[in-house]
């Protein structure tokens, strides 16, 4: 017997007064039965659209799924009429929206037993055995599951997305139609396709979910760039690498600390441009990718557009890949430590020492290193130094070719009375703009 909250329970009374039925349904059950948080309370019923939005005169309604919107605290719950599966000509989505009659039928045309459950506040209706299947952690298709995907291509990704995020195992029949059906997935939009990605690599098990895409051939539609990667050797006479460079991706993301997707993304990808600047000597057989993270770089905007990225993860994305194979060598002076926090964005820091700590154990090195960690502790210093006049992006000879001056005190002076200006913000740190600046000394 699961509880549900009080709002939960005044809201289901609210239909039962008017003799409509109605159930919770979906991933909430789903939430409920883990003993999992739930925060998107969906909900099944008798009622009509027109009827539930008499009910609540603050919802609104969808018609292209049938589903009415309704705020409630500071939730919305989605409340959408029993519906059986339209006809669905084109692999995507059904042609227009069918009404059920009975709640067996609306449970039907859901994806997955897990997903296909609902609950009225007394009683499971389970007609797919979908308690068996979360015991046994099992991701299971409802019906025939060749059909189901061959209705709507989506569902083919969205099974890789509950098994990653539940540590679940695609039940065998299932995960033979996915690899059946696997080139369906061009008929679905980047959108769609990004939306349910984006939760693989945000889950609990993002490489797992990756090795898992690869396995069934939706890679090589998604992201052939790294699918790819799987062929292209690394392991060379002077080399410390052990895995080819998909294994070592996969391996990368394993572990990147960072929690967030773009982070994420970008270490899965950041070697994607070895696949075409690989060459091994043919004498000493010696593998090297020389610049590989310029036609990485490329790559990774490709990547951004193909997912419908907004321009700031993209930006980011770009970046990440862009600047992940900086130097932490010692012996490096600040100077060049802040050209390269000037280059990656003071912002994406944090996520770019996470792709490398990522990259690092990824490629089988050991968790600690005095080196990296002596690197993160200076990038941390030198952004607590002040700003301070050679920083400026002119010097002492810049002042001196402008104003045909020779070496003396005025240079200094100059070059103080800029600065000033700049520190409280009067003027930007622009070569162009302190040029012009200079001249007002002449
Ligand atoms: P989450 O917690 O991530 O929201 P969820 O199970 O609620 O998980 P949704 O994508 O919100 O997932 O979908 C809600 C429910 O609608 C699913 O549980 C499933 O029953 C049904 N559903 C969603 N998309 C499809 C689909 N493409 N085909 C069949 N049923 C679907
Ligand atoms: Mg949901």
């Amino acid at each position: 017997m699961m509880t549900l909250p009080q709002e939960v329970k005044k809201f289901i009374n609210k239909f039962r007064a008017k003799k409509f039925d109605i159930y919770v349904v979906g991933g909430a059950v789903r939430n409920l039965l883990l003993k999992k948080s739930v925060t998107n309370w969906d909900f099944t019923t008798s009622a009509r659209p027109e009827e539930i939005l008499k009910l609540f005169p603050n919802a609104y309604y969808n018609n292209t799924y049938g589903t009415v919107s309704i705020p409630v605290e500071d939730l919305i719950y989605e409340v959408t009429p029993y519906r059986r599966e339209g006809e669905y000509k084109d692999f995507r989505h059904p042609n227009d929206v069918v009404w059920a009659k009975t709640i067996e039928e609306d449970l039907r045309r859901r994806d997955f037993t897990i997903n296909a459950m609902a609950y009225d506040a007394k009683t499971i209706v389970d007609p797919h055995n979908g308690q068996v299947d979360l015991n046994n952690k099992s991701i299971r298709a409802v019906g025939n599951p060749d059909k189901r995907f061959c209705e709507d291509a989506l569902r083919l990704i969205r099974a890789v997305r509950f098994a990653s995020q539940l540590g679940f195992m695609i039940e065998e029949k299932t995960r033979a139609a996915i690899q059946n059906n696997a080139a369906l997935i061009a008929n679905i939009s980047w959108e769609r396709i990004r939306d349910e990605f984006l939760k693989i690599i945000e889950s609990e098990y993002p490489s797992e979910g990756v090795v898992f895409l690869k396995n069934v051939g939706l890679l090589s539609h998604i992201l052939p760039e790294v699918d790819i990667c799987f062929m292209i050797p690394q392991k060379s006479p002077k080399r410390h690498h052990i895995y080819d460079v998909g294994t070592h991706l996969i391996q990368s993301l394993k572990s990147c600390p960072s929690k967030d997707s773009i982070t994420r993304f970008a270490t899965l990808i950041h070697d994607v441009g070895k696949a075409e600047t690989f060459r091994r000597d043919e004498k000493t057989g010696l593998i090297t990718f020389y610049n590989h993270e310029v036609a990485g770089t490329k790559l990774a905007k490709i990547i951004a557009d193909r997912f419908r990225l907004s321009n700031k993860q993209k930006e980011k994305l770009v970046r990440l890949v862009q600047f992940h194979q900086f130097t932490v060598s010692e012996i490096q002076t600040d100077r060049a430590i802040k050209r390269f926090i000037r280059n990656v964005g003071a912002e994406y820091l944090n996520d770019i020492i996470d792709l490398r700590y990522g990259d690092r154990i990824g490629s089988g090195a050991r968790p600690t290193s005095w080196r990296f960690d002596l690197f993160r502790k200076r990038l941390a210093e030198v952004q607590k130094q002040p700003f301070q006049i050679k920083d400026l992006k002119i010097d002492g000879n810049d002042v001196i070719k402008m104003l045909e001056l020779k070496p003396g005190p005025k240079i200094g002076e100059v070059l103080k009375k800029i600065f000033d200006e700049v520190e409280n913000k009067k003027l930007k740190n622009e070569r162009k703009i302190l040029l012009e600046e200079i001249k007002k000394f002449a």
